[in-house]
């Protein structure tokens, strides 16, 4: 591993209540590699061979990575990796948790460790998440009489939700299944939206092999021809969303607070800013959701639609002051995930990142990465409004760069460190000042 400085010094993990697990590992960042993960497989309770698997690479992971890849797309020709931190110091609903986030950026897993530890506080996150109803469209085209349409579904409502549930059994037996139908009409054609719970599932392929089931029946019924039968990436009917004080002290003082809100504001003023701000969201969403195998594309269709959901485009968290002057920050969005189906049960990383989590239900991980979404946008936003973004960026930045120069091992921290006190980080001074240092 080529970043960070690897100083050795002495972790401390914190105890809030005694013998509880926290999540509050001050000096994480510090420890080489191996120390971080002994610290996540002590938490997590990882056995040698789930911790091998990150670190080792040993042929029998490999193997079992190169098969299932095969299995998963097609024409494979490779693996794809990203690097996976693990972000501190959250506490959720009571809860501690070691958060797994798999994502190329620099100082994403560090802004979030270090809004939990302001969050953490006043008590850390409130997170709450809805029952997991995914929505299916089918279009109907070609309908004669919308009215006589509308009144056949209706009176054969039962009969549709019968037929679509008997599609999962599994499901079914779980307390999920088609729970509804809702009928809208967009200028001549009729949308049919099956409402089914979906679980602890994503739901896409549940929700398609549904919807596919019931078309014949809906053309039987409306007299219409049904064309698309798919799932929708707006689930708003499967909201998360998380909540948290942060204390106007451990943020810097009342003029902070100020002084975030202020820069809070423009993002609902402004598209342009709030497509930057909601982007911030994404960082830490998208690399929870990476790092438990789902599916992040549906996650970033669902958050950008819903954001979009009144005509205007607007930010995703909501900020204020509360009485005492701390800030109070909220999130709310779609989070159609899983924690059983899709890749999420195929991918051996996958399925350790959510054992570090500890995780139980969809629901619970869905209220994490509400969690991580707020974290992720008030780090950004509090760097934004006072120092600015660059200067957390910079040693990272600088090191990336010495390495595009072709530095290695020290090389990186010297070149890097150069850089930095010149206030020259640019890739043509990295590569005089590899030539200038070690010829
Ligand atoms: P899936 O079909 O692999 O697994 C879901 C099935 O698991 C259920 O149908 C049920 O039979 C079973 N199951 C067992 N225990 C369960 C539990 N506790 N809760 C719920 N179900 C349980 O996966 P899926 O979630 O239906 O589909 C997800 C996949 O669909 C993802 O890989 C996604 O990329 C893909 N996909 C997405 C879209 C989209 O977002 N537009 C479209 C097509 C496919």
């Amino acid at each position: 591993m080529i970043y960070g400085k690897l100083k050795k010094v002495n972790c401390v993990a914190s105890h809030d209540m005694v013998g509880e697990k926290s999540s509050r590992i001050s000096g994480f960042y510090r420890l080489e590699m191996e120390e971080r993960l002994s610290k996540v497989a002590d938490f997590s309770g990882l056995s040698e061979e789930e911790k091998n698997l990150f670190l080792k690479n040993g042929e029998l992971s490999l193997a079992i990575d190169r098969s299932i890849a095969d299995r998963m797309i097609e024409n494979v020709i490779g693996i794809f990796e990203l690097p996976l931190g693990i972000a501190t110091n959250f506490r959720i609903n009571g809860k501690d948790y070691l958060i797994p986030m798999a994502i190329e950026e620099t100082s994403v897993v560090a802004a979030a460790s270090n809004a939990a530890r302001i969050a953490r506080v006043r008590g850390g996150f409130t997170a709450w998440a809805s029952e997991p109803l995914m929505i299916g469209q089918i279009q109907v085209l070609r309908i004669k009489d919308k009215e006589k349409a509308l009144r056949s579904i209706q009176e054969n409502k039962v009969k549709i939700l019968e037929l679509a549930n008997a599609q999962d059994k599994v499901l079914v037996n779980l307390g999920g299944g088609a729970k509804d139908i809702e009928v809208r009409f967009l200028d001549d054609m009729m949308v049919l939206h099956l409402l089914v719970d979906v679980r602890d599932a994503m739901g896409a392929n549940v929700v398609n092999t549904m919807c596919e089931a019931v078309a014949p029946m809906i053309e039987e019924l409306t007299g219409g021809k049904v064309r698309l039968r798919i799932v929708s990436n707006l689930a708003d009917k499967r909201l998360a969303g998380a909540r948290a004080v942060f204390d106007k002290d451990a943020m810097g003082g009342e003029d902070v607070v100020n002084a975030f809100l202020e820069g809070y504001r423009f993002a609902t003023l402004d598209p342009y800013r709030a497509a930057t701000h909601n982007k911030g969201i994404m960082n830490g969403i998208d690399a929870v959701v990476i790092a438990t195998g789902n599916d992040w594309r549906a996650i970033e269709a669902g958050a950008h639609s819903y954001a979009a959901r009144t005509g205007k485009y607007q930010p995703l968290t909501k900020y204020w002051k509360d009485e005492d002057g701390n800030l109070v920050g909220e999130i709310e969005l779609p989070i159609a995930i899983g924690t059983v189906g899709g890749a999420s049960s195929l991918h051996r990383k996958a399925q350790i990142c959510k054992k570090i989590l500890g995780v139980k239900s969809a629901k619970e991980l869905a209220e994490i990465i509400a969690s991580v979404g707020l974290a992720q946008n008030f780090a950004a936003l509090l760097a934004l409004s006072t120092v600015g973004i660059q200067k957390g960026h910079m040693e990272l930045h600088a090191q990336n760069i010495a390495v595009m120069a072709g530095a290695k091992g020290e090389q990186i921290d010297v070149i890097a460190q150069r850089m930095i006190e010149e206030g020259k980080i640019r890739l043509d001074r990295a590569k005089e000042l590899m030539k200038e240092l070690y010829g």
